[in-house]
């Protein structure tokens, strides 16, 4: 059994220092996720530093026209703010489409973005996982890996990033507000997850000693014309197999302005290729386009023994979501 402390912290920096003063800390507010690797030894922490009392649950409008989400807003609380369903519904979608209404409840902003890979070697203390213990192996190589990644994977670990709302804030562009010892800074959502390379252990571009203060959404929530898409074993209650989520900007030619479109289930962060998603401004959307578009996002996926399954599903995710984003059908570019 791991004998851990217990500290509840009452302002920011009080949260930062106690941090601090133990490198087997961690912070903890919903717990979903912790909870859970507490219980089957993976995560082992020598003291939790409860945040739940810091002034971070507040949505409030942002300079840019966008909206600040405090990293302790809990899911259900994001999905249902009425700023959020009006502007950004896709996000709220995406919220609505993991986990149970339970957890959303309790769940937060921030343990979202640092939740871990639902790998299941990972979870079985038991087996190697480089990614629990580097250096020690990756038995999902060649072995039960029907869930794994199919593309940005590694030699060192081929797990996928679980959540659902992550895939909706990197189609949106959000930016994370970070806070850590040296004061504020923010990163891009793209550069918030990590490939898996050589160091599978290191999930995120977050600093031990920094905390997750916000999330920030740019003006344009493409409320107009979205869909976020979910493939999964069960109709609820199940992590994706591939999830797309999509946000298109037409003009009144019905050329795109803009369009995004990230997955989800297929890699250890939301898979996203921003130069071909340039490749669809200024044009129409037409069949031919959006099938190229998704051979372009899915360009370099690499199937293992159990999921080649995934790289024909996720071409048709991806033509599905445009269809749905812009009530039209593509079903013929997939075929
Ligand atoms: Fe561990 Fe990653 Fe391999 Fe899963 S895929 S066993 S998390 S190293």
């Amino acid at each position: 059994m791991n004998r851990f402390s217990y500290a509840r912290a009452d302002a920011l920096q009080d949260a930062l220092a106690r941090h601090r003063a133990n490198p087997r800390a961690a912070f903890i507010a919903g717990g979903t996720n912790l909870v859970d690797l507490m219980r089957e030894d993976v995560a082992r922490p020598a003291v939790l530093v409860d945040i739940n009392r810091l002034p971070l649950k507040s949505i409030d409008a942002a300079a840019d026209g966008g909206l600040k989400i405090g990293a302790l807003v809990t899911n259900s609380a994001l999905a249902y703010d009425p700023a959020v369903t009006a502007r950004y519904p896709l996000l709220a979608k995406a919220i609505l489409a993991g986990a149970s209404a339970q957890i959303r409840n309790v769940a937060t902003v921030g343990g979202n973005l640092l939740q871990r890979t639902r790998c299941y070697y990972f979870y079985d203390a038991g087996t190697p996982c480089n990614k629990r213990e580097p250096g020690s192996g990756c038995p999902a190589l060649n072995g039960l890996n029907r869930n794994h990644a199919i593309l940005g994977a590694s030699e060192h670990c081929i797990a996928v990033h679980p959540s659902d709302m992550c895939v909706a804030l990197a189609a949106l562009g959000a930016t994370v507000h970070l806070l850590g010892p040296d004061g504020a800074r923010t990163l891009p959502f793209e550069q918030f997850h990590r490939l898996p390379g050589d160091t599978p252990q290191i999930d995120t571009n977050l600093r031990a000693d920094e905390l997750v203060t916000a999330i920030e959404l740019p003006s344009q929530g493409f409320a107009a014309h979205h869909a976020y898409l979910k493939v999964r074993d069960r109709a609820s209650y199940a992590f994706a197999l591939v999830s797309a989520a999509v946000g298109v900007e037409l003009d009144d030619a019905g050329r795109v302005v803009d369009a995004r479109c990230a997955l989800g289930g297929v890699a250890h962060k939301p898979w996203r290729d921003p130069a071909a998603e340039a490749q669809l401004r200024g044009q129409p959307l037409t069949a031919q386009n959006v099938g190229d578009f998704a051979a372009a996002l899915l360009r370099g996926a690499r199937a293992r023994r159990d999921n080649a399954f995934k790289i024909e599903l996720a071409a048709h995710v991806i033509v599905r979501a445009f269809g749905e984003a812009t009530q039209r059908s593509f079903e013929e570019a997939a075929r």
